[in-house]
């Protein structure tokens, strides 16, 4: 026999954020939140309620990706008729939400991935935290959720690296991933742009993604499935565009290659590599070389580390900013890469590196590439990056730790 409980009122325990907003009129609804003048995102309302017991630090070396939350969180709502809340930093904890919040059903979910890190003298810094928050408002405009200031936004998650900067291990390679998130919390299951929101940052202690020497991937290259289109949402970090890269992941798996090289068409255009962002080094007749990666025609993730990577090798080649160890000029130039351009640069031996950029790994070698039931071999280097990828690399992460001077990176507290 069943248990009954009479619980008060609607058995939801109010955290704060709970959505009890009475239904919005049509009128309402069609408007973009932007349009009304309703309360933005607000710094100076930051209240700070410390955890009571901080958790002990785990080992560095015991950290496995994303699965250890700091003490903290920041957390703030939207309501359409009283806008942004006070934003709040708070003891990491569970959500309380609607059951029929629309980011259960119609998926208007939007997240950013950056990084904190210790420079020399042990200040946290965050690396270019300006183009994450623009991303963020990009990808929140496109599924049409309430914008909100990206500076005050950023202002507040620099508070939070601060309140939890204990939990930044001092050791190098290793940082505070940070996950910005914003939630369609409408209560209703009409199939509508969300009036209401949801917007919290989590923060997650991370070593580096190779700790023992870089190993290089090997990919498949994807058949039938794709990972975006031309008008579709592939440009934006959106959550709905994650989960249909599972199952061919599985099949990529289960045919023993670690991750998928997503095409595009039947002229089989290279996109991404798995959630990474895709560069492929040729040698060149002249002497120097080219460094390939498709442009942004939004089936690209606009990757963060993609753009600095193109920077770097245009400011090595200038002679502005050379990189440590690469005598040869880079070229770098976003141009469409077909598997049918991979498959001559293999065959007339011009293929130097390919690797696979973004923020977790910086730089992920790729060893191999199954193709048409063969596999393109990609030379092999001592330590797993050829030398284009591990001077990027290292000057990616000297940048990214305060330890080269840039202008990309920023402290957290002045
Ligand atoms: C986040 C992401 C990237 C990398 O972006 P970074 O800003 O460099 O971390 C590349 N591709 C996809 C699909 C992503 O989600």
């Amino acid at each position: 026999m069943a248990t009954i409980t009479h619980l008060n009122g609607n058995g939801v325990k109010p955290n704060g954020h709970g959505v009890h907003a009475p239904p919005l009129s049509k009128e309402a609804q069609a408007l973009d939140s932007s349009d009304l003048d309703l309360p933005d995102i607000d710094p100076s309302k930051l209240t700070i309620t410390l955890a009571n017991d901080l958790k002990p630090l785990p080992p560095p070396e015991s950290l496995v990706f994303g699965q250890t939350m700091t003490d903290h969180m920041l957390i703030m709502s939207f309501d359409p008729t009283t806008g942004w809340s006070a934003p709040e930093i708070k003891p990491f904890g569970p959500l309380s939400l609607d059951p029929a919040s629309s980011c259960f059903q119609y998926c208007p979910n939007v997240f950013e991935g950056m990084k904190a890190y210790l420079d020399p003298e042990g200040r946290p810094r965050l690396f270019r935290p300006d183009l994450n928050m623009d991303r963020f408002t990009k990808s929140t405009e496109r599924v049409a959720l309430p914008t909100f200031n990206a500076s005050a936004l950023l202002e507040l998650i620099k508070e939070l690296v601060s309140v939890d900067a204990r939990w930044i291990p001092k050791k190098r390679g290793y940082s505070l991933y940070i996950r910005p998130t914003l939630l369609g919390t409408r209560p209703g299951l009409g199939v509508a742009a969300s009036t209401h929101a949801l917007l919290y940052v989590l923060l997650s202690p991370t070593g580096p993604y190779f700790p023992s020497g870089f190993k290089p991937v090997s990919l498949l290259a994807s058949e039938d499935a794709v990972r975006s289109w031309p008008g579709g949402t592939g440009g934006f970090k959106l959550g709905l565009n994650y989960a249909p890269c599972f199952q061919p992941q599985r099949q990529a798996a289960k045919r023993g290659y670690d991750q998928l090289l997503w095409l595009l068409g039947e002229e089989r255009r290279i996109c991404e590599v798995g959630q990474m962002n895709f560069f492929v080094v040729t040698q060149r007749e002249d002497g120097d070389l080219d460094l390939l990666t498709p442009p942004l025609d939004g089936t690209i993730l606009p990757g963060i580390t993609r753009n600095s990577c193109l920077q770097l090798a245009e400011a090595h080649t200038t002679g502005r900013e050379p990189l440590d160890t690469l005598k040869e000029k880079l070229h770098p130039s976003e141009r469409a890469i077909t598997m049918a351009d991979l498959l001559n640069f293999s065959n007339s031996g011009t293929l130097l590196e390919v690797f696979g950029a973004a923020t977790a790994a910086v730089i992920t070698p790729v060893g191999r590439i199954g193709y048409n039931g063969s596999d393109i071999h990609i030379p092999t280097y001592e330590g797993g990056l050829g030398p284009v990828g591990r001077n990027l690399y290292e000057r990616i992460v000297d940048i990214q730790e305060g330890r080269y001077k840039h202008e990309w990176s920023v402290l957290c507290s002045e």
